[in-house]
C-alpha cells in the first residue's frame, strides 16, 4: 500500500550543525520553502527523509515506498532568513543508531535532506492552575518551546530525563515552573513525576517519551491521579529496540487496545 506522502516536502540545505549538549546536536536548515511555511504552534514537526540504507534523500522519492522518515520537533523557525532549527538527541553507534541520529552527528554545511512537513499535535489544555511536562531527550525541544511561550505567572513542573549531567540545559522559563532533572533511566520518569508536590486546583499535562515510560506516565496520570482527559497531552516519541516506523505501528495498536478499555 502507497505510505501517505507529507504536505510539501522541500529541499534544504544545512547551514549549521552545533552541539547544544554532548548528547544533543542543533541543526539549522534553510531554503526558500520556509518563507511559505505556516505559523508554527509548540510542539510542530517535521519530518526527515532518509532512504533505505540510511543516506539522506536530496530529490523527493517518487514513491513514498522509497523513503524512510524521522520525526523532529522545530525548535525555531526564522521565516524571513528562511531557516528552520531542529535539536536532534545523539543515540547508539554507527549506523545501527538509526539514520537520524547517525546523519545528525555528521551533517555539514552543504549537505541537502528533503523535509516534510510542517505538522503540529494537540498541545496543552485549555484552562489548568498548573503545568506538568514531562519528557526526555526526545521533547526537551518541544519542552523548552512550550516553556518559552508561557506567561510569566504559570506555576508548575517540567521533569526531564536526559543521558548524562552534562546534557542539563539553560532553559528560559517562567520563575514558578522547576525542572527537575533526571540523569539516566533511574529513578523512573513516573516515579519522579508521581513523588513531586502535586499544586493544589487542575494541572495540564504535557509528556511525551520512550514507548513504556508514556504507559508508566498515563497509568499514573489516568489510574492513579484520576487526571481528567482533556488535561493531558501524553505520546511515545520512540520505542526501545524499534525503529521509527515499527514504533509508530505499535503506537497505534496501543492506542486502540488503551481506548477500548476506557470504554469497558
Ligand atoms: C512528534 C515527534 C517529535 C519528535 N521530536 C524530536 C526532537 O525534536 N528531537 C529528537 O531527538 N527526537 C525527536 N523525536 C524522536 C525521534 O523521531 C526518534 O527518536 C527517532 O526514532 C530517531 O530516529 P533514528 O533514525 O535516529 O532511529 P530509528 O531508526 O528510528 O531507531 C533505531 C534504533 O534506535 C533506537 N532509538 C531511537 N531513538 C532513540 C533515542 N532518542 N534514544 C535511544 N535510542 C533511540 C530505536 O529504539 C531503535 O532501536 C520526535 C518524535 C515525534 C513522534
Amino acid at each position: 500500500m502507497e505510505k501517505k506522502s507529507p504536505k510539501k516536502p522541500a529541499c534544504l540545505t544545512v547551514v549549521a550543525n552545533e552541539e547544544v549538549t554532548p548528547n544533543m546536536r542543533r541543526i539549522t536548515l534553510s531554503g526558500k520553502a520556509l518563507a511559505n511555511y505556516p505559523n508554527i504552534d509548540s510542539a510542530a514537526y517535521v519530518k526527515l527523509f532518509f532512504d533505505f540504507a540510511g543516506n539522506p534523500l536530496s530529490v523527493p522519492p517518487e514513491s513514498m515506498n522509497e523513503a524512510q522518515l524521522r520525526t523532529y520537533t522545530v525548535r525555531s523557525l526564522d521565516r524571513q532568513a528562511q531557516s528552520i532549527s531542529l535539536d536532534m538527541a545523539l543515540h547508539g553507534e554507527g549506523k545501527q543508531s538509526g539514520p537520524a541520529s547517525h546523519w545528525a552527528k555528521r551533517a555539514s554545511k552543504g549537505d541537502k535532506i528533503i523535509v516534510g512537513g510542517p505538522g503540529s499535535s494537540k498541545g496543552l489544555a485549555e484552562h489548568y492552575d498548573w503545568v506538568l511536562f514531562a519528557g526526555d531527550m526526545t521533547s526537551l525541544p518541544a519542552i523548552s518551546v512550550y516553556l518559552e511561550k508561557l506567561p510569566g505567572s504559570t506555576q508548575g513542573y517540567a521533569v526531564i530525563q536526559i543521558t548524562s549531567e552534562e546534557d542539563k540545559q539553560v532553559l528560559v522559563k517562567p520563575d514558578g515552573v522547576e525542572i527537575k532533572w533526571v540523569i539516566g533511566n533511574a529513578p523512573s520518569l513516573a516515579d519522579v513525576v508521581d513523588g513531586l508536590n502535586w499544586l493544589p486546583g487542575t494541572p495540564g499535562i504535557w509528556a511525551a517519551c520512550e514507548f513504556s515510560s508514556m504507559r508508566a506516565l498515563r497509568s499514573l496520570f489516568v489510574k492513579d491521579r484520576n487526571i481528567a482527559h482533556e488535561q493531558i497531552y501524553i505520546s511515545s516519541y520512540w520505542r526501545e529496540g524499534r525503529s521509527e516506523d515499527q514504533h509508530k505501528a505499535d503506537k497505534r495498536k496501543d492506542a486502540e487496545v488503551f481506548a477500548a478499555k476506557l470504554i469497558q
